[in-house]
């Protein structure tokens, strides 16, 4: 299977799956979405309301605040994955209970390893907590981090920066550091790789146009 079948699969096991007591309560499963080869992935909390109407991350308020941060970024919606660290929303949009987020990691490592994205961005606490655990997110928000083959930043959730202004700056500023840090990250990331295969170093024929 090459990486979108993947992805496809885990999405139909997520549309069916009862690991937790989120099912109960979803009207449809939000697997997350993106291009399988994106070189950023992107991880909220979890689905809320229109999330959960349209099976789709980030379709509502913070959605159209993303889309706007990205855009300052230079980026499009369409080249990153969107995803949340549950599939299912919480009922009245709750925080997410450890034994949910147990139950759930699973779906998003496949994701992950099927994607072996150079950036992953957490948007949030409970994101950010899957990957630095005793962090604070005032003290670390916008600094990447190498984690095992790739780099890691936590930003504030666009949500919560909707809700509460002072948190807006910082994301901005976050969000517009990000073309120099996907560069930093490129880079690292293409010294560490594995050596071509010999072939591959091989020189191309210069064509003699003389
Ligand atoms: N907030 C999230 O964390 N995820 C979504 O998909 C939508 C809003
Ligand atoms: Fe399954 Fe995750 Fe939905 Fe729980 S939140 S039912 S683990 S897909």
């Amino acid at each position: 299977m090459d990486s979108a079948e993947i992805l496809a699969q885990i999405a139909s096991e997520v549309s069916t799956c009862q690991a937790c007591a989120l099912y109960h309560s979803r009207k449809n499963a939000v697997p997350g979405e993106g291009p399988a080869n994106s070189e950023i992935m992107f991880i909220g909390e979890g689905p809320g309301f229109y999330e959960n109407e349209q099976g789709r991350p980030f379709v509502g308020a913070a959605g159209k605040f993303l889309e706007e941060l990205l855009a300052q970024a230079g980026l499009k919606r369409s080249e990153v994955w969107i995803g949340n660290v549950v599939k299912c929303r919480p009922p009245g949009n709750r925080d997410p209970l450890p034994e949910e987020l147990a139950a759930c990691d699973k779906y998003l490592e496949r994701q992950i390893a099927a994607i072996n994205p150079k950036i992953i961005i957490t948007l949030g606490r409970y994101s950010m907590g899957k990957f630095m655990p005793n962090a604070k997110i005032s003290a670390v928000h916008g600094q990447m981090r190498r984690i095992g083959d790739r780099f890691v930043i936590a930003m504030y959730h666009p949500a919560a920066a909707l809700h509460q202004a002072k948190y807006k700056p910082d994301l901005i500023t976050d969000f517009a550091r990000l073309p120099k840090l996907l560069e930093q990250a490129r880079s690292a990331l293409a010294k560490s790789a594995p050596a071509p295969a010999e072939e591959a170093q091989e020189e191309p024929k210069q064509l003699s146009l003389f």
